[in-house]
């Protein structure tokens, strides 16, 4: 039996892009979702795919910022589906591209609640359970751009940064636990995120990650085998067998 039958993921940002895809992939290895987005009706049409592929699939509609509705998710979750097994903090947004200093503070800041803010949100609202239990995953979506400067975007970069020293350090704060905290970091994507960015025209092939391949690398820090990685980041081109 897969490793993942029944385990019951939690995923945040599933309605599109790479959270889909993730979606997808574990729901192909019998997992039970519980998915997350602002936007209900796309959420709806992925669980009815799913569904009709004899998955189990709860959907909830909410901002990641807000973290009162990241524990009332956790906890609904959690009395309706049971104990979450994995966390993966995957939404997230890049923010206005091009010269920081040009653009709106408000803006760029919101990149930093939503990339930071938000996992911040649902860690705090899921440690606690996977702690009592002594069991449980949770994957950071980071980005290579937190290691490599990629011009246009600054802010960006530095949420994932953030997001990654965060993950790090809660996981060393958690010395004893057999709680697993990774940051998986891409390349560039071929997503929504990605479609309209000016920065990305030029970027070399070698800087972008292919979807399956970071839901393969999910799919197996989920599976419970890398525990030698515990606050690790690892690059989707890692190989993650010689890395463990
Ligand atoms: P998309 O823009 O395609 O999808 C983003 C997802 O996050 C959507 O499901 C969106 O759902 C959700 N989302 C955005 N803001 C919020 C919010 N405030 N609350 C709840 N959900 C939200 O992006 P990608 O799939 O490309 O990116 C996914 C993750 O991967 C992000 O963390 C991104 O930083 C990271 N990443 C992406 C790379 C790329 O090149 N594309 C490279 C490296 C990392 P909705 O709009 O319905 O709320």
């Amino acid at each position: 039996m897969d490793k993942l039958a029944k385990k019951v993921v939690l995923i945040t940002g599933a309605s599109r892009g790479i959270g889909k895809a993730i979606s997808v992939h574990l729901a192909d290895k019998g997992a039970t979702l519980a998915l997350t987005s602002r936007n209900q009706a796309n959420l709806d049409e992925l669980q009815a795919e799913l569904t009709d592929c004899g998955v189990s699939v709860k959907t909830y509609a909410a901002d990641v910022t807000d973290f009162q509705e990241a524990k009332s998710i956790v906890k609904d979750c959690e009395s309706t589906l049971g104990p979450i097994d994995v966390l993966i903090n995957n939404a997230g947004i890049s923010g206005p591209n091009g010269n920081v200093l040009e653009q709106d503070f408000e803006e760029l800041w919101k990149t930093m609640e939503v990339n930071v803010r938000g996992p911040m949100a649902y860690m705090q609202a899921a440690l606690p359970s996977m702690l009592r239990r002594n069991a449980g995953i949770v994957i950071n979506m980071g980005s290579y751009s937190s290691v490599h400067p990629f011009p246009g975007a600054a802010t960006y970069s530095a949420s994932k940064a953030a997001l990654a020293r965060y993950t790090d350090s809660v996981q060393a704060t958690l010395k004893g636990s057999s709680v697993q905290i990774f940051t998986v970091s891409p390349g560039l994507v071929e997503t929504d995120m990605t479609k309209d960015a000016p920065f990305v025209k030029d970027i070399p092939k070698e800087f972008w990650s292919p979807i399956e391949a970071i839901s393969r690398l999910v799919e197996k820090l989920a599976g419970g085998k890398y525990a030698s990685l515990k606050g690790r980041f690892i690059h989707v081109k890692d190989d993650i067998d010689e890395l463990a």
